[in-house]
């Protein structure tokens, strides 16, 4: 017992100790989110030129909201979401983001979540920097879970946590937006990579959650796609579509890994629970987006 609270221990130094690694090379990468000037890491922590400090967690992890956040994103969802994104069913969307991704780039996953995508695309490119920042505590503890050497915070999309012009790549899968905050850490040729739903995304789910209302089955990403392009320079947009095979021990997970889930009736979730969808629905916009030029 007394060795295995060691392994546990040494375990969380290791993380901790792969984060201060991590914050001392890429120190650079941070700005204060209080008073936005730049940072250093000392002794576990980064610190600011106005003595602004954010200590590194037990897990490895940074904390820079000024309080924490009630958000109905938790674990009950993180946690059947990554099962699944483990499972392959956006594998070949992956595939996609991966084939727009390489080993020198320093890449931002917004929204993150649990971290299962940025984990698995790190898994694939090995590009050389991976961030991933939520504002959800939890989906960051679970995401600290994660292999790879991705290094994960708790931050705010519209006050981020990141210097000017820091990374190549913002990854924005699922997630919203904000893109005065994307456009100033962006490097000047750096780009957005927007992952969307298309209107058949998940259309299985829709129809089994909501199977009379019309208006909950069908979804269009138009007016998403006519901000970013307001905002920005969309320069590729590819549209990947197919059908998953629900494996069967993931059966359950896919109707608890959405926000669809949250206006369904009990009676209904039990139903589903005892009848659940074999085969899903993935159809999504990939988008590629850069700067606008002045
Ligand atoms: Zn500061």
């Amino acid at each position: 017992m007394k060795s295995l609270v060691k392994k546990v221990r040494e375990k969380m130094l290791k993380k901790i100790d792969q984060a201060q690694l991590f914050i001392e090379k890429n120190a650079n990468f941070f700005r204060c989110p209080l008073c936005h000037q730049g940072m250093q890491s000392k002794e576990y922590s980064l610190i600011c030129e106005s003595g602004h400090r954010f200590d590194l967690s037990k897990k490895g992890t940074l904390f820079f909201l000024k309080q924490g956040h009630v958000t109905e994103y938790s674990k009950e969802m993180f946690q059947p979401r990554g099962r699944m994104i483990q499972a392959g069913m956006y594998q070949p969307v992956l595939d996609v983001v991966a084939s727009w991704l390489t080993s020198e780039m320093s890449i931002l996953d917004v929204g993150c979540g649990e971290g299962s995508f940025l984990s698995l695309l790190k898994d694939k490119v090995s590009f050389q920097t991976g961030v991933g920042f939520d504002i959800s505590k939890e989906g960051i503890y679970l995401a600290s879970n994660q292999p790879g050497e991705n290094f994960y915070c708790v931050a705010d999309l519209t006050n981020l946590p990141f210097a000017d012009q820091s990374f190549t790549c913002l990854l924005n899968i699922f997630t919203p937006s904000h893109y005065q905050e994307f456009q100033r850490v962006l490097q000047k040729d750096g780009f957005l990579l927007k992952i969307v739903p298309q209107s058949c995304y998940l259309k299985e789910l829709r129809a089994a959650f909501y199977p009379d209302q019309k208006d909950k089955q069908s979804y269009s990403n138009q007016a998403v796609v006519q901000k970013l392009s307001e905002k920005m320079a969309i320069v590729q947009q590819k549209r990947v579509t197919y059908s998953f095979d629900v494996p069967e021990e993931n059966r359950l997970d896919l109707l608890s890994m959405s926000p669809l889930e949250w206006q369904v009736s009990p009676e209904r979730k039990q139903f589903l629970s005892e009848n659940p969808l074999r085969k899903i629905t993935i159809d999504v916009d990939v988008i590629k987006a850069v700067k606008k030029m002045a």
